[in-house]
């Protein structure tokens, strides 16, 4: 780039100088909270006698972003109270507490609503598997199609069931010991390309969630 200014500009002379930057500066840190506070209109600024003349009369300019910040921080909260108080709160804690945790959501942003559906699914257990299907009066039967004497629980599909063995075998050698801890397959970023083939694979859910894209698979 430099060179490049250079060549275009052969009349003009530029030098590079490093300067710090504001981090870990003590009286810059304490600057920007104040201002920070000031601009969010929820400290009490310096009396106006105080203030350059040109800001001694009328109202304080706000800063825009920083009541966009206060804005969202509000509604979050208010968010958060409404959602304790509503009726659904206790029963979806009562089949997964981590489920509405800021890291699921985190892990879940960038995902189609297919892929959620499907995380939200195992995690609750409300899945189209036959012992959850046969309580919804859609199965007749609570056990395995491939397995007569096992329920089809998430559990059996993921880790025990003979019908899978060689989609298991794919996914325990992309993920090694971690492939049989649910909680990690779940909740944890690395795996969801994993198990998102392990399903796809599997075509057990297809007819519920059709095939479902991959997410990218994370740079080694
Ligand atoms: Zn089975």
């Amino acid at each position: 780039m430099m060179q490049k200014i250079a060549k275009d500009h052969p009349d003009q002379d530029i030098t590079l100088r490093w300067s710090p930057g504001h981090e870990g500066v003590h009286g810059n840190e304490e600057a920007d909270k104040q201002a920070k506070m000031a601009a969010s209109g929820k400290q009490h600024n310096s009396c106006r006698s105080a203030l350059p003349t040109f800001l001694r009369h009328g109202s304080l300019p706000l800063s825009i972003s920083a009541l966009k910040q206060a804005h969202h921080k509000d509604t979050h909260a208010r968010w958060s109270r409404m959602w304790a108080e509503s009726p659904r709160y206790t029963r979806l804690h009562q089949l997964d507490p981590l489920i509405l945790k800021r890291s699921f959501i985190k892990l879940t942003t960038k995902f189609s609503k297919r892929l959620t559906g499907l995380l939200l699914s195992l995690r609750t257990r409300h899945v189209p598997l036959n012992l959850h299907l046969h309580r919804l009066g859609k199965s007749d039967s609570p056990r395995c199609p491939y397995c007569p004497t096992i329920d089809e629980t998430v559990h059996h599909f993921l880790f025990d069931c003979s019908q899978y063995q060689r989609e298991r075998h794919i996914l325990a050698c992309a993920l090694g010991r971690q492939a049989t801890s649910l909680p990690y397959l779940l909740a944890e970023a690395e795996a969801t390309p994993h198990l998102t083939r392990y399903v796809n694979a599997t075509r057990r859910f297809k007819p519920t969630f059709g095939e479902i894209l991959m997410p990218a698979l994370e740079p080694d």
